[in-house]
C-alpha cells in the first residue's frame, strides 16, 4: 500500500485564495478590510523570515498589513504599550507577537495584553475557553490547518479513534479540542504515555506534534490510517554533503507510507497552512469585531 500524500502547499494556495475572495466581499459589502499587526521583538533570524512571510501574504490577500520591528532592547512596557494601542486601533483586527520574546520580557504578560477579540493566535485564555465551549472566535492556527487538511482527506470525521502526540498549548491541546468537536475519540499522549506504539496502532488519525525527528514508525501505523505530521526538525545530511542539514518530520515519513492510507510531507504538508489559517483568524476577527457573521469555511 502507498498512501496518498496530502499536499498542504497546494491546499494553503487555494485557501488563501479564497481568503482573498473573503476579504475582497468584507470591502465590497462593509468596507471592511482585515488588519493584522504582527511584533517582532529582537533580531531572531528564524523568527524574521516567519514574520516577513506573514506580512507577504496578509498583503497578497488583499488585506492591510502593519509591522512592527523594535530592538531587542525594548522594555515589557514599551511593548505593552504598543499592544494597547494596537487594541485600540480601528485598523487592527488581529495582533500577533511573535515568539520567543527576549528573556527580560514575560510572554504570559504580553499575551494577557492582547484583546480577545484580537488574538488570531488563540493564546489568550478568553480564546481557549471559547474554543474549549465551542463559540465562535479566532482557532489556533496550526490545529485549524491540521483539521482542515483532515476533513478534506476524509470527509466526516465523527467517530474516527484519533492519537495526538503532543500536549502543547500551541498545538496538541487545541488538536484534541478541534477533534473532540467533530465527535472523534480522542487520546492525547505525551512524553510520559506508556505503550505509544500499542496506542498509534489504534488510531484512524495520528497528529504528531512532539518536535523529535522520525519518532513515529512505520509499524506503529495501522494500514490506511491518515497521518498528520506537525514536526519540524533539522537533522544532519551529510549524504547532501559536509555540515548540510535536512527538515523531518516527527514521522518516518518513507516507512509509514508503505502503510498509511494518506500522510502530509515534511516540509510541504502542515507548515503552510499555518501562515494561512493566520489570515483566515484574521478575517474570523473582522467579521465578529464589526457584528458580521465569520465565513464558514475559514473556521471549525
Ligand atoms: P512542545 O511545546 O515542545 O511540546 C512537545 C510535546 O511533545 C509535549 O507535550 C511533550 O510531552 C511531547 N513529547 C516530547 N517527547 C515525547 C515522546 N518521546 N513521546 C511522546 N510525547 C513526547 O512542541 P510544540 O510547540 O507542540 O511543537 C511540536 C512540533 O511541531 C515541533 O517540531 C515544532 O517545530 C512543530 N510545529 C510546527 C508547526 C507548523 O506550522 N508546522 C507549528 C507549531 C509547531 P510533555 O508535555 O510530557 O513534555
Amino acid at each position: 500500500m502507498t498512501a496518498r500524500i496530502i499536499d498542504g502547499k497546494a491546499f494553503a494556495e487555494g485557501l488563501r485564495g479564497r481568503i482573498a475572495g473573503h476579504v475582497q466581499r468584507l470591502q465590497r459589502e462593509h468596507g471592511i478590510t482585515p488588519g493584522l499587526a504582527v511584533v517582532i521583538v529582537g533580531e531572531d533570524p528564524g523568527s524574521q523570515v516567519y514574520v516577513r512571510n506573514k506580512a507577504r501574504q496578509t498583503v497578497e490577500a488583499g488585506m492591510l498589513s502593519e509591522k512592527y520591528e523594535l530592538p531587542a532592547e525594548t522594555s515589557e512596557a514599551e511593548l505593552l504599550d504598543l499592544i494597547g494601542r494596537l487594541n485600540n486601533s480601528d485598523r487592527v483586527h488581529g495582533i500577533l507577537v511573535q515568539l520567543p520574546l527576549p528573556k527580560h520580557i514575560d510572554p504570559n504578560r504580553v499575551i494577557l495584553a492582547i484583546a480577545p477579540a484580537k488574538d488570531v493566535d488563540c493564546f489568550t485564555p478568553e480564546s481557549v475557553g471559547r474554543l474549549s465551549i465551542g463559540l465562535p472566535g479566532p482557532v489556533s492556527c496550526t490545529p485549524l490547518g491540521c483539521l482542515m487538511l483532515l476533513r478534506d482527506t476524509l470527509g466526516r470525521l465523527e467517530g474516527l479513534n484519533a492519537v495526538i502526540l503532543g500536549r502543547s498549548n500551541l498545538v496538541g491541546k487545541p488538536m484534541a479540542q478541534l477533534l473532540l468537536r467533530e465527535n472523534c475519540t480522542i487520546t492525547v499522549a505525551h512524553s510520559r504515555t506508556k505503550n505509544l506504539p500499542e496506542m498509534v496502532r489504534g488510531a484512524d488519525i495520528v497528529v504528531a506534534a512532539v518536535g523529535r525527528p522520525l519518532l513515529v514508525k512505520g509499524d506503529w501505523i495501522r494500514p490506511g490510517a491518515t497521518v498528520i505530521d506537525v514536526g519540524i526538525n533539522r537533522v544532519a545530511a551529510p549524504e547532501k554533503g559536509e555540515g548540510k542539514t535536512r527538515l523531518v518530520g516527527d514521522v518516518d515519513f518513507e516507512a509509514a507510507a508503505k502503510v498509511a492510507g494518506a500522510i502530509t510531507p515534511v516540509p510541504g504538508g502542515v507548515g503552510p497552512m499555518t501562515i494561512a489559517c493566520l489570515l483566515a483568524n484574521t478575517v474570523t476577527t473582522a467579521s465578529l469585531i464589526n457584528g458580521l457573521v465569520p465565513p464558514k469555511d475559514l473556521t471549525p
